[in-house]
């Protein structure tokens, strides 16, 4: 069975006064303990992240770049990510997408090195408002898909985010008919295109306007298999949502 997966992303928010307080919160709570979970600092908090969130708490960084080292002003690299305790990134998210003008090329190279760093991948997939009304949420979300997988080689280290993004930050939840129909077809793509096996075990994760007062349905769902939290994982109800499987 595939174990429930809840990332935080704190985006580029808080600070280290702030940022404790959640944290000795996270540290004293009970958290379910069939849940993974993890919590995606900026990278300048990487470290300070991984000190000051107990073991139970996996760090994930936001995003990374595609080689190991070299002359690329501001960016940091998977070999740092680990070298900070962190054991994950953030791929492909729609804000790295639509604010920075990442492609799916990039994010696709992007891919590869970090699990060939031996990083976890959290990648991000979603269609825009426009796309879900012109009805071509699937030929998106599957050539994002598409563009992933062909970077992959072993799933074992890959969760993957549908993240619509009329849903992210916007208060408006996709309803869990939405989310189920939208997973259940993405299995569906990986039982067609790439096996059985990576289709009945791969964790397809659900974000966008996650709260603790609409996780437990959406949790419910059979492919549903966790979420990705942006800002309600800056607050104490980030726990009700990592408790969200019964
Ligand atoms: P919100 O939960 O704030 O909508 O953000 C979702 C998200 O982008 C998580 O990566």
């Amino acid at each position: 069975q595939r174990r429930f997966f809840v990332g935080g992303n704190w985006k580029m928010n808080g600070n280290k006064e702030s940022l404790e307080e959640l944290m000795s919160t996270l540290n004293t709570a009970s958290l379910h303990e069939d849940t993974e979970v993890v919590c995606a600092a900026p990278s300048i908090y990487l470290d300070f992240a991984r000190s000051g969130l107990d073991s139970r708490i996996s760090v994930a960084a936001q995003n990374c770049y595609k080689v190991a080292k070299g002359a690329f002003t501001g960016e940091i690299s998977p070999a740092m990510i680990k070298d900070c305790g962190a054991d994950w990134v953030i791929l492909g998210h729609s804000e790295r997408r639509h604010v920075f003008g990442e492609n799916d090329e990039l994010i696709g190279q992007k891919v590869a090195h970090a699990l060939e760093s031996d990083l976890g991948v959290i990648a991000c997939i979603g269609e825009k408002l426009e796309e879900r009304e012109a009805g071509t949420t699937e030929e998106v979300i599957f050539a994002q898909t598409q563009v992933i997988a062909e970077n992959v080689m072993d799933w074992e280290k890959v969760v993957l985010a549908y993240e619509p993004v009329w849903a992210i930050g916007t208060g408006k939840t996709a309803t869990p008919e939405q989310a189920q129909e939208v997973h259940e077809r993405l299995r569906a793509w990986f039982r067609a295109n790439i096996s059985e096996e990576v289709s009945d075990s791969l964790r397809i994760i659900y974000g966008g306007s996650v709260t603790a007062a609409n996780c437990s349905e959406l949790a419910s769902q059979t492919d549903v298999d966790g979420f990705l939290v942006g800002g309600a994982s800056l607050k104490p109800e980030f726990i009700d949502i990592i408790n969200a499987r019964a």
